[in-house]
């Protein structure tokens, strides 16, 4: 597996043996992955092009003062928790992140559907796309969940995984074959890039920068770092949470806490979780919830 080429990993060594003189607040966690490629999939990758403020700088705009707006880390790591916990959220919104991703097409297309961020993608209209494609390793090719209609069920075994990958490998390159010989431009017989590209299935990488604000990366992170997101996104998501740790640990450590370590209950729930805790017997079916919402209430609370 090739992630980069040796002319991009020594652009990035060059990058990173610069270091600029700077009156901005700087992140040290976050200069350690600075413009490096984080491994994701086969032949994906996250990496930091560039990126704003840090802890100090949310608190700075909750208390809109003059300075650093630090009164200290444990005051500010206090009232960083204080506005997560309130959804006080456009403190967060001070701090931005610009990622370069490389990542499968289908991922893009859940990816994309954050509305709230800045993108510029990898244009196949001007290009010739590479021959790469997202082959699942053998513990990911998983059959169709019993259920659960949106997910997957067992890994598949021996013969029947063999015989998926195959049709993977073979289809992925037979379409790039097919269409680099559409876009061989000999004489005028070529045809161009822009349609060429549509025989091309789903598995192949594209890249895009990636620019968001902490307060729309942390909405992005709670819905793909989940375990109800597809594995695929899921894994750039939590790539990108090892980043944010470094880069805002105060800010993090709430977001997993309140967010995704968190849950969030109805009234109903509330309800219930009282009746329980003066030791009343509750079932679901003088809850006042569905079947659903029921088990997913006994999974918050442990039953
Ligand atoms: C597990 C999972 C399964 C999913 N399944 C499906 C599916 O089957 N089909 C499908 O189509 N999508 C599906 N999605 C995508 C999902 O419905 C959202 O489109 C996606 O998660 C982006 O969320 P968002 O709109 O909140 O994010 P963003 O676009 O970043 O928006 C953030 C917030 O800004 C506000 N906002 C942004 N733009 C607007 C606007 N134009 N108008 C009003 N408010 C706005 C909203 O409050 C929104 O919550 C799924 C997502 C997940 C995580």
């Amino acid at each position: 597996m090739m992630l980069l080429t040796p002319e991009q990993q020594e652009e990035i060594d060059q990058l990173r043996s610069n270091p600029q003189l700077t009156l901005r607040a700087v992140a040290p966690g976050m200069e350690e992955h600075l413009y490096s490629a984080k491994p994701v999939l086969d032949h994906g990758f996250v990496r930091v092009i560039d990126y704003m403020g840090d802890d100090a700088a949310i608190c700075q705009a909750a208390r809109v003062s003059y300075g650093k707006g630090t009164k200290s880390v444990q005051n500010d790591a206090g009232l960083i928790r204080y506005l997560m916990r309130h959804w006080h959220s456009t403190p967060f919104e001070m701090c931005e992140i610009k990622l370069h991703v490389k990542l499968p097409v289908f991922v893009a297309r859940q990816w994309i559907r954050h509305r709230t961020a800045n993108v510029n993608e990898y244009s196949a209209r001007y290009s010739i796309l590479d021959r790469e494609f997202y082959i699942p390793e053998p513990d990911s090719l998983a059959a169709q969940s019993v259920v659960n209609n949106q997910g997957r069920g067992q890994v598949l075994q021996g013969a029947e995984a063999a015989r998926v990958l195959e049709i993977l490998k073979s289809d992925s390159n037979r379409a790039y074959d097919n269409y680099e010989s559409m876009i061989s431009d000999d004489g005028q017989d070529g045809l161009a890039r822009e349609l060429a590209r549509m025989n091309l299935p789903a598995n192949i990488y594209t890249q895009w920068y990636w620019k968001v604000d902490l307060h729309n990366l942390f909405h992005f992170l709670r819905l793909r770092a989940d375990s109800h997101a597809q594995y695929e996104i899921r894994v750039y998501a939590e790539a990108i949470c090892e980043m944010v740790r470094d880069w805002v640990p105060a800010a993090y450590g709430a977001f997993e806490d309140y967010r995704l370590g968190g849950a969030v209950l109805s009234a109903k729930s509330v309800e219930c979780l009282k009746r329980m805790l003066a030791g009343e017997p509750v079932t679901q079916e003088d809850s006042g919830m569905s079947k659903g919402e029921w088990r997913e209430f006994e999974a918050v609370i442990g039953r």
